[in-house]
């Protein structure tokens, strides 16, 4: 990875918070708001080398990051994220609510563990996150929340009931608290992936049938949905756009 110059920071001075950053998308998307000069917080569950790894990276390059573990679904430790967030930084300017998991199986399957454990990360995690970090933002009247949804969450997906209900939820979520916020000056945006190549979607064996619905007929790379999350933190880019959600999908979805 390459640090811009200082000019060219778009984000320099800013803290943000992407939880789930250990791996996948959200490694993509730490890396991506590195390069433009935010001081990232490398929010994960259980990976810590991986999460040290990628401070590692990025300050390496010059960029500032810090790793702190937090299992999101959990309120008193999301709590404690945040705090340390702001004795250490004393500011969070984005949020990026990225952590996710699946538990896929037929609904009639389906057990209500494997239904919970996906509501509590998924959707409970985004609730109380977000809930943290627009505490913070509402009283320095600007911030920018991102959330990532999925296309299961837009046009289901089966095998994934789960998954699908919370990703739905977080769409419903999103452009409730756009409106809810708007008048802070803080932005609320759901970027929906479809197919990305990372280790949540190495475990699916019908990559043929997968294809078949995917006009550009490939997977996409987690670099192509941070791309997105990068404009929509940027300034002023993205100031005028909020209760959002942006596809990132090869065209699995046209509205
Ligand atoms: P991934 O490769 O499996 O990585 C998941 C990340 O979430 C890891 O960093 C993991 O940390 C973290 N995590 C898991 N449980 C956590 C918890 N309780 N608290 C905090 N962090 C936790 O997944 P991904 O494919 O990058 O997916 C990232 C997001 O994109 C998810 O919300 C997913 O639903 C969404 N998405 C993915 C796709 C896709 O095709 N891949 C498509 C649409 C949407 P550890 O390393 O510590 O476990």
């Amino acid at each position: 990875m390459e640090i811009l110059p200082e000019n060219l920071r778009s984000l320099r001075g800013q803290v943000a918070i992407v939880t789930g950053a250990s791996r996948g998308i959200g490694r993509a998307i730490a890396l991506e708001l590195a390069t433009q000069g935010a001081y990232i917080i490398v929010n994960y569950a259980s990976s810590s080398r991986a999460a040290e790894a990628l401070v590692e990276e990025i300050t390496t390059a010059g960029g500032q990051a810090l790793a702190l573990q937090a299992d999101v679904s959990q309120a008193e430790q999301v709590d404690a994220l945040f705090n340390s967030v702001m004795e250490k930084c004393d500011r969070i300017d984005i949020l990026v609510n990225n952590a996710g998991i699946t538990r896929d199986t037929l609904l009639l399957r389906m057990k209500p563990e494997d239904w919970q454990a996906v509501i509590d990360l998924n959707l409970t995690g985004v609730f109380l996150c977000t809930r943290a970090a627009s505490k913070i933002m509402l009283k320095k009247r600007s911030g920018r929340i991102i959330n990532i949804t999925s296309v299961a969450g837009q046009m289901g997906n089966p095998g994934q009931a789960n998954y699908s209900a919370a990703k739905a939820g977080v769409i419903g979520f999103t452009k409730t608290v756009a409106k809810e916020l708007a008048s802070r000056g803080i932005t609320v945006n759901a970027v929906a992936p479809g197919f990305i190549a990372t280790d949540m979607t190495s475990k699916l064996s019908n990559t043929e049938e997968i294809l078949k619905f995917i006009p550009l007929n490939r997977y996409g790379q987690p670099e192509e949905v941070a791309g997105m999350v990068r404009f929509l933190a940027a300034d002023p880019a993205a100031a005028y756009i909020t209760g959002q959600v942006f596809n990132v999908d090869g065209g699995m979805v046209m509205a």
